[in-house]
């Protein structure tokens, strides 16, 4: 198991538009490497969603999942989801509020005001294309790795009054 090092909050990837990946590189053993060693950090650092610009990779790949956990008693379950060129088609007219935190900006947390639900067109880790609404709190994290491929942080969203955060809030 590989685990790569997190860039943190005033590292310039974080800020930059990631690349599209190329479709035909996908299935090539060092992509797929490269999306074993994500799915590994994230699961490490305990997160429930990671980029790969987190991991100093500027290119458009994503991973969420949540698994059981008993610090996170109120969040569901969300299946592993490993997403290339992920594009968000059409978002929710209403927006809902949640309290977020980043692997790249520790010890903070922040409320943060977004569509409910999305719909969303990406490549699955096997090359296909997939298209899907997501809604809750799957929709939450999407929309969060999505922002970090086009180098937009969670503290960029943050309400004007922002509550004090929950220590029981998840690390995306
Ligand atoms: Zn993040």
């Amino acid at each position: 198991m590989t685990c790569l090092p997190i860039a943190e909050m005033g590292e310039p990837i974080l800020r930059q538009v990631a690349q599209p990946v190329p479709v035909e590189d996908i299935p090539t053993p060092s992509f797929q490497a490269f999306l074993t060693d994500l799915v590994d950090t994230l699961r490490d650092r305990k997160g429930v969603g990671i980029a790969a610009p987190q991991v100093f990779r500027s290119i458009r790949a994503i991973a969420i999942e949540c698994q059981s956990n008993p610090r996170y008693p109120d969040i569901p379950d969300i299946p592993l989801q490993v997403l290339i060129n992920p594009e968000i088609l059409e978002r929710s007219p209403d927006d809902c509020s949640f309290i977020e935190g980043c692997l790249s900006v520790p010890e903070q947390r922040g409320e943060v005001q977004r569509p409910d639900w999305i719909r969303v067109a990406a490549y699955n880790a096997a090359g296909q294309r997939v298209e899907f609404v997501a809604a809750d709190f799957t929709a939450r994290i999407l929309q969060h790795e999505i922002d970090h491929l086009n180098g937009v942080l969670f503290v960029d969203r943050l309400t004007p009054s922002p509550v004090e955060a929950a220590p029981v809030s998840p690390i995306f």
